[in-house]
C-alpha cells in the first residue's frame, strides 16, 4: 500500500492525463499519473497528427513522448502498467486499487479514453489478430501485397485506409452511407488514391476465416444483395466506446456511457473530474484532450483550496 495521500491522482496516461499531471504539477499538487498501459494514450498507435496546432506532421508517437517529457521536469510520480481492479470515488478521500498497490487521493482526474466499438458480426472476436485489426499502424506491415478493408466513414476510417496503402496492393473502404462525413480535404486526398476502391450503402454482416481471414460477407443495405469479398485483412474503424467500466454506479454518464462534465470538467462526484475522450464533448481530438486536462488541473487546485484539505509536501 502506498502510505501517501495524493493531492491528485490521474487514471489514464494519454494526451488529456498527461496535460492535467503537468497542470497539476505546476500548481504545486502532489500528483500521480497510473495507466494500465505505457504513458502517452492512443495516438501512439496511429501514424501522423496533422491538425495539432503548431505542428505540421507530427508522428503521434513524437508528440505523446514529448507530452511526456514535459511532464518529466516535474514531480509527478508515474504508474505505467498498473492494472486497476477498483475506484471508490465516493467519499473525501478516494481509493484506487490496482494489482499491487493501493492509492488514495483528494481528487481524482479520470482521463481513460475510449476503445474502438466492435462490429458485433460474426467471426470478427475469434479472428482478432488473424486478420481482424483495430490499429492500421500496429499491424499494417503485415499486409503488404495483400488486400484489405477497413470499415467505417469518419476522419480516422479514411487517414487509416490511406496509411494501409503503402503495404497492401487493395483497400476497399466499406461504409454504410452513401457518402463519407470525413473532412473535406481528407476526402479530397482519398479520390487521388487508385489503391482505395469505396464500397458504399454496405455493412459487413460475416467475417470467415480459416487460419487467417480469407473473406468477408457484406450486405448492400438498399437491395439487400449479399456478396462474398476475397481479402487478407479488415479494420475496422466506426467509432469509439468510452473505457468507464470502473465507475459506473459512482459517476454520472450520458446515454452513451460517456461521462457528463460541466464546462469546469466537474463530474457528478465530488472532487472528480474527467477530461478528453471519456467525457461527452463535441470534438474528440489530441488538442481537445489536452485542453480538458489544463482546465481540470486548475480546477482539482482551486477545489483542494476551497475545501482546505490539500495536502502538505
Ligand atoms: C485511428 C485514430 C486516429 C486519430 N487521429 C487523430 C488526429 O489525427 N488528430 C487528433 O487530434 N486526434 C486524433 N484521434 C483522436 C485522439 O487520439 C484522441 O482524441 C486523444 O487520444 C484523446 O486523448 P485521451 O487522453 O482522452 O485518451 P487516450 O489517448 O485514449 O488515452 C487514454 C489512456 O488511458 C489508459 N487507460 C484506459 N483504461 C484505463 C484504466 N482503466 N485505468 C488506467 N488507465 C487506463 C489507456 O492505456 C491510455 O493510455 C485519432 C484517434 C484514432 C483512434
Amino acid at each position: 500500500m502506498s502510505n501517501k495521500i495524493f493531492d491528485c491522482i490521474i487514471l489514464g496516461g494519454g494526451p488529456a492525463g498527461l496535460s492535467s499531471a503537468l497542470y497539476c504539477a505546476r500548481a504545486n499538487l502532489k500528483t500521480a499519473i497510473i495507466d494500465t498501459s505505457a504513458l502517452g494514450g492512443t495516438p501512439v498507435n496511429y501514424c501522423e497528427i496533422e491538425n495539432y496546432l503548431g505542428f505540421n506532421k507530427i508522428k503521434g508517437f513524437e508528440l505523446c513522448s514529448r507530452f511526456e517529457e514535459h511532464v518529466d521536469l516535474f514531480d509527478v510520480e508515474k504508474f505505467p502498467y498498473e492494472e486497476i481492479e477498483s475506484v471508490d470515488l465516493t467519499s473525501p478521500i478516494k481509493k484506487i486499487k490496482t494489482l499491487n498497490n493501493t492509492f488514495e487521493a483528494k481528487t481524482i482526474i479520470i482521463a481513460t479514453g475510449a476503445k474502438a466499438k466492435k462490429l458485433n458480426v460474426k467471426g470478427e472476436i475469434d479472428n482478432i489478430g488473424k486478420g481482424v485489426s483495430y490499429c492500421a499502424v500496429c499491424d499494417g506491415a503485415f499486409y503488404k501485397d495483400k488486400v484489405v478493408a477497413v470499415v467505417g466513414g469518419g476522419n480516422s476510417a479514411l487517414e487509416e485506409a490511406m496509411y494501409l496503402c503503402q503495404f497492401a496492393k487493395k483497400v476497399y473502404l466499406i461504409h454504410r452511407r452513401d457518402t463519407f462525413r470525413a473532412d473535406s480535404i481528407i476526402q479530397e486526398r482519398l479520390k487521388q488514391n487508385k489503391k482505395i476502391e469505396p464500397i458504399l450503402n454496405s455493412t459487413v454482416e460475416e467475417i470467415l476465416a480459416d487460419k487467417q481471414v480469407n473473406s468477408i460477407r457484406i450486405k448492400n443495405v438498399l437491395s439487400g444483395k449479399i456478396e462474398l469479398l476475397k481479402l487478407d485483412g479488415i479494420f475496422p474503424y466506426i467509432g469509439i466506446t468510452p473505457n468507464v467500466e470502473l465507475f459506473i454506479n459512482q459517476i454520472e454518464t450520458d446515454e452513451k456511457g460517456f461521462i457528463k462534465t460541466d464546462i469546469n470538467m466537474k463530474t457528478s462526484a465530488q472532487g472528480v473530474f474527467a477530461v478528453g475522450d471519456i467525457r461527452n464533448t463535441p470534438l474528440r481530438q489530441v488538442i481537445t484532450a489536452v485542453s480538458d486536462g489544463a482546465i481540470a488541473g486548475v480546477e482539482a487546485a482551486r477545489y483542494l483550496m476551497t475545501t482546505k484539505e490539500k495536502v502538505r509536501r
